[in-house]
């Protein structure tokens, strides 16, 4: 039989503990192999929320996670009563949205077994926004399971993680990644290979480029960039086509849906209601959304620019491994003259100074630096002979 655990790419030391718990959750108490707060940590693209939804779906289906029956589906669209996938989309979940989320989870599950909240960015919460949910996590006999998602454990509070259940997942190999483009999403075998290798095991990213013709050429445009840091105006220059083509992709992701949402909204309103109540009420939610908009493209420009830059890392990282004699293992193999080139032109101790340049930025960027300045900071680094 099929089950939402197939598709955990390379999780396999997981899996076992998952459907233990699973299984132990149908007496409908709290045993040692279930427990109800868990924290999912691991990689970018690791597919930790898929791991969370995965494990959402198998608790609250009757035949332990099929994938195929009504409740599998609605819980993985995020239409179920007793499932809560919390996105967030700005840079931080404010104390205000576990109050409300707390109001919501606070009845009975309606189909007498769990409710499951997913928390994909458990570590965006504010520090009182963490307090909030510690209390929920630290009430007694609730039917509600609390499933985070983090990076690492360092990223969520230790008051929360000390009552949480800690999986770890890995980075799947790139032969992994490549076989799921290939059989589950008919990619063919050069392009996988391709968008496997350049994306490092992360399996979202593999198939954005994979499926993707901008991205793609996004991306070499992106990866000529060392070539072209011969000035400090061509450093300057490629500071800004990063924040450029960062925007870009960002925006083109996010227009479409942010009109749809305030359309969505003002139906939701009655457009053309002339009551005054209603026009106020309406007029205010729409300015709502739009600042929650404004907050959410910001941070997909940083994710983006981020992306950019782990794109530069490799490049680095490749020259680094060409100086040192080591090519068999090349990320950018596409590139490999070039790369080979470049890296008997630039001195061995420049290379490492670059990728730890590289990663300062990122480190600003999380902290929310200006995103032109930190890009300009770097590139000129970058183009140090
Ligand atoms: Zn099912």
């Amino acid at each position: 039989m099929t089950s939402v655990f197939d598709d955990l790419v390379g999780q396999e030391h997981i899996i076992d503990t998952l459907k233990r718990a699973v299984t132990a959750s149908r007496t409908g108490s709290e045993s040692q192999e279930m427990t109800h707060a868990w924290v999912f940590t691991g990689p970018p693209g690791s597919g930790r929320s898929s791991a969370a939804i995965a494990f959402a779906q198998a608790l609250i289906c009757p035949n332990q996670g099929c994938g195929a029956c009504n409740e599998c589906q609605s819980a993985a669209s995020g239409g179920h009563s007793d499932v809560e996938i919390i996105r967030t989309e700005g840079l931080s979940i404010k104390v205000e949205e576990i109050r409300e989320l707390l109001t919501r989870v606070a009845w009975a599950p309606s189909m007498g077994g769990w409710r499951v909240v997913v928390m994909e960015d458990a570590d965006r919460l504010t520090e009182s926004a963490a307090n909030a949910l510690l209390k929920a996590i630290e009430e007694p006999g609730t039917r509600t399971v609390w499933l985070l998602c983090a990076p690492t454990l360092h990223d969520v509070l230790p008051t929360i993680r000390s009552r949480c259940r800690h999986l770890q997942l890995r980075t799947p190999s790139i032969e992994a990644v490549k076989d799921v483009l290939i059989n589950g999403d008919k990619i063919s075998p050069a392009m996988a290979d391709f968008a496997a290798r350049v994306s490092q095991g992360h399996i979202g990213r593999a198939k954005y480029i994979a499926t993707n013709e901008s991205v793609r050429s996004n991306r070499k445009v992106i990866m000529q960039l060392p070539f072209q840091l011969g000035s400090l105006a061509a450093a300057l220059q490629a500071a800004q086509t990063l924040v450029d083509i960062a925007t870009e992709e960002a925006n083109k992701t996010s227009e479409d849906r942010d009109e749809k949402e305030i359309e969505r909204l003002q139906e939701a309103y009655g457009k053309g209601a002339t009551g005054r109540g209603m026009a106020t009420g309406a007029a205010k939610a729409v300015k709502e959304l739009e600042k929650e908009q404004k907050s959410r493209a910001t941070r997909m420009v940083r994710d983006s620019i981020d992306g950019a830059l782990l794109d530069l890392a490799t490049f680095y990282r490749d020259v680094m491994m060409a100086q040192a004699g080591v090519t068999e293992t090349m990320i950018n193999s596409d590139m490999r003259s070039e790369i080979e080139t470049y890296a008997t032109s630039f001195p061995a101790h420049t290379t490492a100074q670059k990728m730890s340049a590289i990663l300062e930025a990122r480190n600003h960027l999380a902290m929310n630096a200006a995103l032109l300045v930190t890009c300009e900071a770097l590139t000129c680094e970058l183009a140090r002979k």
